[in-house]
């Protein structure tokens, strides 16, 4: 694209009160920030921090114009890195992109060519963006549970928040790696579409997140937390010995009313997951794992999509927890 040609964006623009509001708008790639890449986004996505950025409900946006969204897939048009030529299928997850740095909602992204990740074999836009850093985050926290031992011969493993991005692709890859996954969710109707993922039985969210005693009966080698706040605290005392909690979210708080007892009496480990400033080599591991791992027809299942215009509303619903799975955000529709 030359000079002069416009794109369409979502564009995040302050208003007269010291807020922001979001515009489709046509810009021109001279609008955008700096980098040393040009990549022709095809798919977005919509995570939960795009629905707090859209909204402005959370304070994500750190500048101000700001094109949201924090993942991005698409080709590379003009590359000034000797790591990536123009034609090259490329992604982009986190960053601090659709932060501080305009993001995927637009048909064109200018990004520094070290947060790019080439994409993986097996992979093409729309199923990258399908997993998006909600998958991306399941996967560091199936690794993390890998890394503290936990292996499918040493029980169930729970995901709290199952119905949502990071839970459903969490479920499907544990249940494709021979896990018995046993589901939180607070939708009775997504059921039958968790079963379908892996999942075999479920507890539900008010269960789960009823204030726990220090500890609790041992039913979980391990466990992906999306949710934070009680459910985490009851996730730790409800958590086997020597078991590994990968802590991601904060759909129900940012609190974690809990003790140290899981810790000291039975060895829990708590493992943070920060998918945000991940280093490039895990990132490429992770992305490596979720091409082998994450099964293409489960994956297809949880995906729905949207097109660009559809995207204010979308914010809306990820919030109110209406949304099931993953929604990709086509931009050139
Ligand atoms: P989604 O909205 O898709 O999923 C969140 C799920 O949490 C919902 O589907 C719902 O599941 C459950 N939930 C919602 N509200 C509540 C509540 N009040 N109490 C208990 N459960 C609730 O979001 P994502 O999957 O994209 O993200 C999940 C969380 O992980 C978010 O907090 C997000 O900010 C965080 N995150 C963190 C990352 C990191 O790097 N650490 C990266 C990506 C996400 P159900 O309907 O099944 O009950």
């Amino acid at each position: 694209m030359t000079h002069g040609e416009t794109f369409s964006a979502l564009i995040l623009r302050e208003t007269d009160d010291g807020g922001y509001t979001p515009a489709f708008e046509q810009l021109d790639v001279t609008d955008l920030q700096e980098g040393d890449v040009l990549v022709a986004v095809e798919y977005s996505s919509l995570n939960y921090k795009d629905g707090l950025a859209v909204t402005g409900k959370g304070k994500i946006a750190r500048r101000l114009p700001l094109i949201p969204g924090i993942d991005l897939a698409g080709t590379v048009l003009e590359s000034s890195s000797a790591e990536f030529s123009p034609g090259d299928p490329v992604l982009l997850t986190g960053y601090g992109v659709g932060e501080k740095h305009c993001g995927g909602y637009a048909q064109r992204a200018r990004v520094w060519s070290e947060w790019l990740v080439p994409m993986p074999q097996g992979l093409d836009s729309r199923r990258a963006m399908a997993i998006g850093t909600a998958g991306f985050t399941a996967m560091l926290c199936v690794m993390a549970l890998e890394e503290g031992g936990v292996s499918p011969d040493r029980g169930p493993v729970l995901v709290t928040g199952a119905a949502g991005g990071v839970g459903t692709i969490a479920v499907s890859l544990l249940a494709g790696l021979g896990y018995e996954v046993v589901a939180v969710t607070g939708r009775p109707e997504t059921h039958d579409f968790l079963s379908d993922l892996g999942a075999t039985r479920f507890v539900d969210r008010e269960t789960m997140s009823a204030p726990a005693r220090p500890l609790e009966s041992q039913l979980w080698a391990g466990a992906v937390d999306a949710v934070g706040s009680t459910t985490l605290a009851r996730v730790l005392a409800e958590t086997s010995r020597d078991g590994t909690v990968a802590a991601c979210g904060l759909a129900g708080g940012i609190d974690l009313p809990t003790t140290v007892m899981p810790f000291i009496l039975r060895g829990v480990r708590l493992q943070g997951i920060d998918s945000v400033q991940t280093p490039m080599s895990r990132r490429r591991e992770a992305w490596a794992r979720l091409a082998r791992d994450l099964s293409l027809e489960k994956l297809d299942q949880l995906t729905g999509e949207v097109p660009l215009s559809a995207i204010v509303e979308q914010a809306g619903n990820i919030l109110a927890g209406r949304v099931r799975g993953r929604t990709v955000v086509n931009v050139n529709r």
